[in-house]
């Protein structure tokens, strides 16, 4: 008995699906599968794909230490296990985003969210509005999970890094007008949206009307524009950070190993 209670116990110590997720959302296009691939090269003698097609297990590199374990060393069980993430990518295909709003529901073990976007691609204005729509949509998702949550604590915290990816070509918007420009068409999105569930609430009374409408506003309420800095009021924190996973030089993804790091 003693050795299948044990194996039991190590499998659940070490069972993957115990570990932090981050997950990898974004429009398609962005690099996701690119930054995925390049964090399993990175650590590839300890990582392995995983039975569901779409996660790997990774390691953070040498270099970055969790922010959970500062005080300990290096060879320390609990600081190697500290290193150990999980990264799930999900298609960023529009009918398949479900997907990746299901996981947000229900996200057991999630971390955090890394939006992955072609900061050369937000330079136009189609790139811009469907990065747009979609990061509206993750963020609405988020905001309703912590009014929605049942405890006064509310749930825990779910941080957002927006991956202004692709830095290396020259037609890419620097991250600090990347954040610019996702705050003012997510501002344009949040209105039309309410525009359109006003058009759509004819057969509602004017109280549910207005209730729906709370509830489906993104941030603060008034007719200012949405800052990211908002999301804070609902226990999410966004940042934006550049990068590039490819590129003639080389890859420069320190700035989101760091804040990987912070998060573990
Ligand atoms: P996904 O749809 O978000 O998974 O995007 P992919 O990872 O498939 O990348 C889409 C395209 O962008 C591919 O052709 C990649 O080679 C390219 N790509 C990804 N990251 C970079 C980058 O940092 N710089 C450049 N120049 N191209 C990139």
């Amino acid at each position: 008995l003693l050795p299948i209670a044990l194996h039991q116990f190590i499998y659940r110590v070490q069972s993957p699906t115990a570990l932090p997720t981050f997950l990898l959302i974004g429009p398609s296009g962005a690099g996701k599968t690119a930054f995925l691939t390049l964090t399993e090269r990175n650590s590839a003698a300890q990582t392995h794909t995983s039975t569901a097609p779409l996660t790997i297990q990774a390691l953070l590199p040498e270099g970055f230490v969790p922010s959970s374990s500062h005080y300990r060393s290096a060879g320390d069980p609990a600081y190697e296990r500290a290193r150990r993430f999980l990264l799930l990518d999900t298609p960023g295909h529009g009918k398949l985003r479900h997907f990746a709003t299901a996981r947000l529901v229900n996200p057991s073990n999630v971390r955090g969210i890394i939006f992955f976007i072609d900061a050369a691609s937000v330079a136009e204005d189609t790139g811009l509005n469907e990065a747009a729509e979609y990061l509206h949509d993750v963020l609405l998702a988020l905001q309703k999970r912590y009014t929605g949550a049942k405890t006064s604590k509310g749930p825990k915290e779910i941080p957002v890094l927006i991956a202004a990816n692709k830095l290396d070509l020259f037609t890419a918007l620097p991250p600090h007008l990347v954040k610019i420009s996702l705050e003012k068409a997510v501002s344009e999105v949040r209105k039309s949206r309410a525009k359109g569930l006003k058009d759509s609430g004819v057969a509602m009374g004017a109280e549910e009307d207005m209730v729906d409408e709370e509830r489906n506003w993104l941030g603060e309420g008034g007719e200012g524009s949405f800052e990211f800095r908002q999301m804070e009021e609902v226990g999410t924190s966004v940042v934006v950070k550049g990068g590039n996973v490819l590129g003639g030089d080389g890859t420069d993804v320190k700035n989101w190993w760091d804040w990987i790091s912070e998060q573990l």
